[in-house]
């Protein structure tokens, strides 16, 4: 590192010296044995007093990155947080780990305020969270801004970007920061920021010199797949979920409805789904959160109002029963699962009629053409990914600008690559078939006039030169080409209220295919399936294979989950901040003998060592 150089021999040592401290925290308090990825270097910077901004991906460990510093530097830790959940669920399992840890927010009560503020006051507090509207309100910045701050982080900074997706008005007060506290380190931490809106985090947070820290976005314990949707798709989602028992899974639905729908179902289906959405009462979705949070295998189903914040750690399975907005909501959304680190899935389906409500959605809104032309662009690169035929993952990290991308080995993509059959002459039927009936029917009729099978066609249908003459395909197949040519832009479907009508797309490009000069190529069914890509389904494995556990140590396993329900009942928290999954299915497969044994199981810290380890090594002993 060139600036390293510049420093002199006492600074670097220095340096070195205040990152020596900093991993000590990690094994003494947070039991890991060492950092990962980015985390060294950020935690360097903040030490050595300066700001940064960091891009980890989901479940990259950045907490951790203004955690440690907060608790080597001298003075308070101030964490700006954009969801009262996820304060809570943080402050929550600081407080485990023996860290003095608080938040304040609309729901801490004056007492408990007044005491905050005495620990604040007396230096006896390591860490504080606050929202941006809190944080800004005069009288905390006036109180605040006389102490001495080990760091200010702000999490989810994409929020400050208009470009992001989670645009927060109110992060953009957050600039004012750099005035208000000019001694401390500001760090910003997201996991979703491609170059505009990194751009833009700096410009409005203020961290104009700030380095910047962007780790890859690879995320390999996600397998991914994609599919396109049979009706609304609802049979699907249930057989999906049928086929994963016992494990916790976020299933996304496009609208309240939907949410309503499906979660019925799975109920009527004995999954023990839970519906959340805006429409529904603050306090049944507060209570329904925090019954997700603590379950060991529950099943949300939600609008995309659930979510940012949400770091149950053992979700093993995000599904979107309707796809995501763009890939930035997309990645954000299936990195949901799997944050322990253990084996997880996200499984998109999808339909050109989603497609086709997506672009009715943006037309409709109230902004301007460039705005609008760039979140058209934004749904067109997430249906190519969808509907595409390269690795998804690698499409997603390309789409960030990562370089050097290879392909991931275990999406859908990866493990089943689609055969490809040229079907440009059929195109060209479907094509001719639309431009004579005019734009005025469905797809079941377009297909009907296809096959010649339409019922009551008048004779002026029956006489066109394209009634009939498609009997090569079925009438599956006929709808599988009509998708491929509506996310290809050949076609345009009109939503038309809910019934749906299908015209010609864009007319050079259906010119181009009427000449024969562009090629229509469709994945090719696999044997024995009547639709054209139905992917492999997701061999069937019982819980404890997915997250490591041999059936030897399944026992023991289940046993430490048992007793771990019964500790986090107890003490009203989520089992995962006593242990995640990945901790108990190492202490299943070490079998640990002694405290000194368990201690070196990641996970185990100083704090939950004392507190639990009697516990952990009787269970152990007993199984
Ligand atoms: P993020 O906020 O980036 O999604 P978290 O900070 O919640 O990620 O960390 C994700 C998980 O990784 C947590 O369970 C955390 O304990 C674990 N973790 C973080 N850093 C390390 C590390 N250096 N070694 C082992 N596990 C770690
Ligand atoms: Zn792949």
């Amino acid at each position: 590192m060139a600036a390293d150089s510049l420093l002199s021999p006492q600074a670097r040592s220095t340096g070195t010296a205040s990152l020596d401290a900093a991993r000590e925290v990690l094994r003494r308090t947070f039991g890991h044995a060492d950092f990962r990825g980015l985390q060294a270097d950020v935690i360097g910077e903040i030490m050595a007093g300066r700001g940064a901004l960091a891009v980890l991906p989901t479940g990259g460990g950045k907490s951790l990155c203004y955690q440690i510093p907060s608790l080597v530097r001298p003075g308070l830790g101030l964490v700006i947080s954009p969801l009262i959940a996820l304060m809570a669920d943080q402050v929550a399992a600081l407080q485990q780990s023996g860290v003095a840890a608080e938040k304040l927010d609309s729901n801490t009560r004056p007492d408990e305020r007044g005491d905050i503020w005495k620990r604040v006051n007396d230096g006896t507090l390591d860490l504080l969270y606050v929202s941006p509207e809190g944080l800004m309100q005069p009288s905390m910045l006036e109180r605040l801004s006389r102490l001495r701050l080990a760091l200010v982080a702000i999490d989810e900074a994409h929020c400050v970007s208009q470009w992001g997706h989670d645009f927060r008005p109110e992060y953009r007060m957050l600039g004012r920061l750099a005035d208000a506290f000019p001694d401390a380190p500001r760090l910003a931490v997201t996991a979703t920021a491609d170059a505009r809106t990194r751009e833009d985090i700096r410009a409005e947070l203020r961290l104009k010199d700030a380095r910047e820290f962007v780790d890859s976005f690879a995320r390999p314990e996600l397998a991914l797949s994609a599919e396109r949707k049979r009706g609304s798709g609802h049979s699907r989602v249930l057989e999906l979920v049928a086929e994963r028992p016992g494990r916790s899974g976020v299933i996304y639905a496009g609208s309240r409805d939907g949410v309503e729908k499906l979660a019925e179902k799975l109920l009527a289906a004995g999954v023990p789904a839970l519906a959340y959405h805006a429409g529904l009462d603050k306090s049944l979705r507060a209570a329904r959160l925090e019954q997700f949070l603590d379950a060991d295998a529950a099943v949300m189903v939600a609008t995309i109002a659930f979510g940012m914040g949400v770091d149950k750690p053992d979700v093993r399975y995000v599904i979107h029963a309707d796809p995501p907005a763009a890939i930035e909501a997309y990645w954000q959304e299936i990195g949901r699962a799997g944050r322990d680190g253990l084996p997880a899935e996200g499984i998109t389906l999808y339909s050109s009629s989603d497609l086709a409500w997506a672009l009715r959605r943006i037309d409709s809104r109230d902004v301007d053409a460039t705005v609008k032309a760039v979140q058209i662009r934004k749904v067109h690169q997430l249906y190519a990914m969808l509907d595409g035929t390269g690795c998804r993952p690698a499409a997603v990290r390309r789409y960030f600008g990562e370089h050097g991308v290879h392909a991931c080995g275990q999406c859908d993509v990866c493990v089943d690559p689609p055969d490809a059959v040229d079907a440009t002459e059929a195109a060209q039927k479907a094509l001719s078939a639309v431009h004579r009936l005019g734009g005025r029917f469905g797809r079941g009729r377009i297909v009907d006039h296809l096959l010649g099978k339409s019922k009551d066609a008048p004779a002026s249908e029956t006489a066109m030169s394209t009634y009939g003459i498609g009997r090569e395909f079925s009438p599956v197949g006929w709808r599988d080409l009509l998708d491929q040519l509506l996310f290809e832009g050949l076609l345009h479907e009109d939503p038309n209220d809910g019934r749906p009508l299908v015209g010609l797309g864009e007319a050079e490009a259906v010119k181009a295919v009427y000449r024969g000069e562009r090629r229509v190529s469709m994945r090719k069914a696999p044997t024995g399936a009547d639709a054209i890509s139905r992917p492999g389904r997701p061999r069937k494995r019982h819980s404890g294979e997915q997250l490591g556990v041999e059936a030897a140590d399944a026992p023991l396993f289940e046993a430490l989950r048992a007793w771990r329900r019964e500790r986090a009942a107890e003490q009203h928290v989520p089992p995962y901040v006593i242990f995640h999954d990945a901790t108990l299915s190492a202490i299943a497969r070490e079998r640990p003998a002694s405290a000194e044994a368990l201690a070196k199981v990641s996970g185990v810290g100083q704090s939950k060592l004392k507190r639990y380890g009697a516990d952990v090594l009787r269970v152990v002993r007993a199984n």
